[in-house]
């Protein structure tokens, strides 16, 4: 699912304030600053801190046994 880029453009890591990139492939928005991963729901991001995914050692891993 795409996004508009304008709204990703608006959008900021409510966390950290630094600018956000979407991965379509992931249906993702990722902080470029802290790494912050928060959830794209039916194309709508959610930029909660607490629903947000932080970057971590064992999430590469679960994605290798995928
Ligand atoms: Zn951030």
């Amino acid at each position: 699912m795409s996004l508009d880029p304008e709204l990703i453009e608006i959008l900021a890591c409510p966390d950290c304030k630094g600018e956000v990139e979407y991965r379509e492939a992931e249906s993702v928005i990722v902080c470029k600053k802290c790494g912050l991963r928060y959830p794209v729901r039916d194309g709508i991001p959610v930029m909660l801190v607490e629903e947000a995914e932080r970057p971590r050692e064992e999430s590469v891993e679960r994605r290798e046994q995928e």
